[in-house]
């Protein structure tokens, strides 16, 4: 029998409407896991489950300690526990994403983590929260699934850490994956992969985290942005700063001339684009600046990767070799 720890921390799949009809109008994060797992009784017939509730939050409200929890519980899983066949975390749709991604930089293991959320209310006519979590298991379950890194399950599509994004605020299908596609497929005829299993790197793999984490932002690229913003974050400290550039990444010349101007040292800085897809190229006049290109990340996993880079100590010439 498969053995699959889940982990529950909230979210659309354990949100409560007044009525079967309200699929906009509810509390995220109500439910608890071992809720979720009853309200589908065949996942028993597939796995022997073990739910732990890390938190039952919107995810918009999820915090570094969860994060780090998260980190810590799957690490210990995966190493205490040589018969675990995967993990599968019940999360919100918002920020699935970073999440996922997060992982993906921090856990070094073969075996699958997926994480599964809903667009609709575990109340709701039609929630999808069921099936998207049975077929969450079916994949942590799938032999083949192994050494694919982190994945998100959604609407029957799996997803790659590196390339899942929400891409729309209503409906089933809300979740895709820039570049490539889905890596696969999951419905009653089992999982469909869509090529052989590439692991993707895990840069932070022994990296600890701590309680308190560096403060990261994202500044959105706009036109004539208030010349007030940057050099405020600057003067605060802030430790990382992700630019979302227009274009492919962009920066605007009062973003550029603030930090020309700026007297002290330079944050991390990656430029990522508003585009919602595609690269970031290198270029040597904004790596004269002091930042970087984030490829094909998107701002808020670019921060996710600053975070992380900021925790392990890095500096600027450390973070260009991992692109
Ligand atoms: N507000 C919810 C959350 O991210 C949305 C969802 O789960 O779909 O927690």
């Amino acid at each position: 029998m498969n053995r699959v720890l889940l982990l529950a921390t909230g979210g659309t799949i354990a949100g409560c409407g007044a009525d079967s009809v309200s699929v906009n109008t509810y509390t995220a994060g109500v439910l608890a896991g071992d809720d979720l797992l009853d309200a589908v009784p065949p996942l028993r017939d597939i796995a022997d489950i073990q739910v732990e509730q890390v938190a039952n939050v919107d995810s918009a409200d999820l915090l570094f300690q969860h994060w780090r929890a998260l980190v810590q519980r799957i690490r210990l899983a995966f190493a205490s526990d040589p018969d675990l066949t995967g993990v599968v975390i019940t999360h919100g749709t918002n920020t699935l994403e970073e999440t996922a991604w997060l992982l993906q930089l921090l856990i070094d293991d073969m075996r699958p983590v997926v994480l599964v959320g809903a667009m609709r209310p575990a109340t709701a006519l039609s929630a999808d929260g069921p099936l998207n979590l049975f077929q969450a298991v079916q994949v942590a379950c799938n032999r083949q699934a192994r050494q694919r890194g982190v994945l998100a399950v959604m609407d029957g599509e799996i997803h790659a850490a590196a390339e899942v994004t929400k891409r729309a605020t209503q409906g089933v299908g809300a979740f895709t994956s820039s570049g490539a596609g889905p890596l696969g497929w999951v419905d009653d005829a089992g999982v469909t992969w869509s090529a052989a299993a590439t692991r993707p790197p895990t840069p932070f793999a022994t990296l600890e985290l701590p309680k308190q984490w560096p403060q990261v932002a994202v500044l959105h690229g706009c036109v004539e942005p208030p010349g007030v913003v940057l050099p405020a974050l600057l003067k605060a400290g802030i430790q990382g700063l992700v630019f979302t550039g227009t274009g492919a990444g962009q920066l605007s010349v009062v973003e550029r001339d603030a930090l020309a101007a700026w007297p002290e040292p330079l944050p991390l800085m990656l430029r990522a684009n508003r585009c919602g897809s595609g690269p970031v190229y290198r270029n040597s006049e904004d790596e004269r600046l002091g930042l970087l290109a984030a490829g094909s990340l998107n701002p808020q996993k670019a921060r996710v990767l600053l975070l992380l880079a900021v925790i392990a100590g890095w500096n600027r010439n450390d973070l260009a070799a991992l692109f």
